[in-house]
C-alpha cells in the first residue's frame, strides 16, 4: 500500500513514516489485537500506561535528558507554552529577557508581558528577521532567558546558545530531534509535536526539577508543571493518540540509528537544497548563511512576478507545502526527520528544470 505519493514539504503538521502512518492506522482500528481502538481505550488502562512509560524512555534515551529533569506530554501546543512559562516562573515585580527572532519569540513576548516584564535583549526585526540577533547584556535580577532555537517561519537556526548564570529556556518546537542538542544546557525545554515528534495535539516539556522547585506562589492545576510532574503527565485526560504516534514515530527514529545519525542526514538534504538556491540564477536564499536553518528552507525568487507560476509548476510534479508563510513570502521547504533525501532531489530537479525552461541563459 503507497500512502504517500507526494514529497511533503509542509512545515507542519509535517510528513511522517510511511511505516508509522500503517502502524497509526492499524491501531485506530484494532490495538495490538486487543480487539479495541487505541481511540476508545481509557488512558488509566495499564496497556496506556505503558505507553506512557514507553514514550518517556525513548525521549530520555533519544534525547539523552539528565535524570533530574521531568518529561511532560501537555496539550495547547507550543503557543500555550509561551503563557505557562512567564505563569510559573515570572511574576509581576519581576522581569524576563526575551530574543525577537522572528514570529514565534514575537509570540512569547507578547504572552510574557502578560505576567510581568519583559526585555528584549536581542531583536532581528529591523533586518526582516534574517538572521540570529545579537544577544545584548543580561542583568543578574532577570528571572529566565527565552530563546527560540530554529525560527520555523523565517528560516534562521541557533547554532550555540549563551551560557548564563539565570534559567535558560528554549521553543525547539522545530528542530528538536533533528539534531543533537546538549539538554542539560537549559532548565525548560518545550515543543509543540508535530513539527518532528508526531501529530498535532501534544506539546513536550523537558524541565529541570530544580527550576520547578523555585516555583512558590499558587498556579492553577492545569497551568502548573509540578502538577502534570507528580500525575505523570495524566492529571487530567493526556492527548491519548497524540502520545501514541510520537511513540511509534521515535521507535522509528530510534531504528533508524537516532538523532545523531538523523542529524547527518538532515545536514546532507539541507546542504543538497541551499547549493542549489545559491547556484540556481533564478533563487535567492532569505536567511543570511552563517544562521541558515537545517529544518526550513526559505528561498524566494529574484523575479518575484514568477513565484507563482514556479509554485504550479512544482505542484504538477508532486511538490506539497513549499509555498512560504505569508509573512515572509516566497518559498519554504521543510525537511523533518521523515522526509527522504529523493524528495529534496526531486525539488532540486523541478528548480533545474524550471531553469532550463524560463530562465535567461
Ligand atoms: C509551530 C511553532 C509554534 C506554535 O506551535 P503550536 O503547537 O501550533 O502552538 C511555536 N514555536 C515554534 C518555533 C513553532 O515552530
Amino acid at each position: 500500500m503507497t500512502i504517500q505519493t507526494k514529497h511533503n514539504f509542509g512545515a507542519g503538521p509535517c510528513i511522517l513514516p510511511a511505516s508509522v502512518l500503517e502502524q497509526a492506522a492499524e491501531a485506530v482500528k484494532n490495538w495490538d489485537n486487543s480487539g479495541l481502538s487505541i481511540l476508545e481505550v481509557s488512558h488509566r488502562s495499564p496497556k496506556f500506561e505503558e505507553v506512557v512509560v514507553k514514550t518517556e524512555a525513548l525521549v530520555r534515551e533519544l534525547l539523552e535528558v539528565p535524570e533530574d529533569y521531568a518529561v511532560l506530554f501537555l496539550q495547547g501546543g507550543a503557543s500555550t507554552q509561551f503563557s505557562m512559562i512567564p505563569q510559573n516562573f515570572l511574576q509581576k515585580h519581576q522581569k524576563a529577557a526575551y530574543t525577537d527572532a522572528g514570529l514565534f519569540g514575537e509570540k512569547s513576548i507578547k504572552e510574557a508581558k502578560y505576567f510581568g516584564e519583559v526585555e528584549v535583549v536581542g531583536s532581528s526585526a529591523g533586518e526582516g528577521y534574517s538572521r540570529i540577533p545579537e544577544m545584548g547584556t543580561i542583568t543578574k535580577d532577570t528571572a529566565y532567558f527565552h530563546c527560540t532555537s530554529n525560527n520555523t517561519i523565517e528560516g534562521t537556526e541557533m547554532f550555540s546558545f549563551p551560557e548564563l548564570d539565570i534559567p535558560l529556556i528554549c521553543d525547539m518546537s522545530s528542530d528538536i530531534f533533528s539534531r543533537v542538542i546538549p539538554i542539560d544546557q537549559f532548565d525548560l525545554v518545550y515543543a509543540g509535536a508535530q513539527k518532528n515528534m508526531g501529530p498535532a495535539g501534544m506539546t513536550l516539556v523537558l524541565v529541570k526539577n530544580e527550576l520547578l522547585d523555585t516555583v512558590k506562589h499558587p498556579v492553577p492545576s492545569m497551568s502548573d508543571y509540578r502538577i502534570y510532574r507528580d500525575n505523570q503527565s495524566m492529571f487530567n485526560t493526556p492527548p491519548v493518540y497524540s502520545i501514541f504516534v510520537a511513540m511509534l514515530n521515535m521507535q522509528w527514529l530510534k531504528s533508524r540509528g537516532g538523532v545523531a545519525q538523523i542529524e547527518k542526514e538532515n545536514i546532507a538534504k539541507a546542504a543538497l537544497l541551499y547549493a542549489e538556491i545559491d547556484r540556481n540564477p533564478l533563487f535567492y536564499g532569505m536567511a543570511v548563511k552563517e544562521h541558515r536553518s537545517r529544518v526550513n528552507i526559505c528561498f524566494k525568487m529574484y523575479d518575484q512576478a514568477k513565484e507563482e507560476d514556479f509554485l504550479s509548476f512544482a505542484t504538477e510534479r508532486g511538490m506539497v507545502g513549499i509555498k512560504g508563510y505569508r509573512t515572509a513570502g516566497g518559498f519554504r521547504a521543510s525537511l523533518y526527520n521523515a522526509l527522504q533525501i529523493d524528495s529534496v532531489k526531486a525539488l532540486v530537479g523541478c528548480m533545474q528544470d524550471y531553469e532550463k525552461q524560463h530562465g535567461n541563459n
